[in-house]
């Protein structure tokens, strides 16, 4: 999915158990998926490594 460079939270929803929660795209450590704790942001320095699907990005 599209979305602009600069810093954004996004509605995710989890690949494996299919919860949704916000995360921000810049993330500086890793952000789990509050019900089954899968990785869903991985930290890269710049813009995070998102592992799960994204929905909607906010502003
Ligand atoms: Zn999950």
């Amino acid at each position: 999915m599209f979305y602009e460079s600069r810093s954004n939270f996004l509605r995710v929803k989890c690949l494996d158990c299919g919860n949704q929660q916000i995360v921000f795209d810049r993330a500086a450590s890793y952000v789990k998926c509050i019900i089954c704790g899968k990785t869903l942001v991985e930290p890269t320095g710049g813009k995070a490594n998102i592992k799960a699907q994204i929905l909607e990005v906010l502003d």
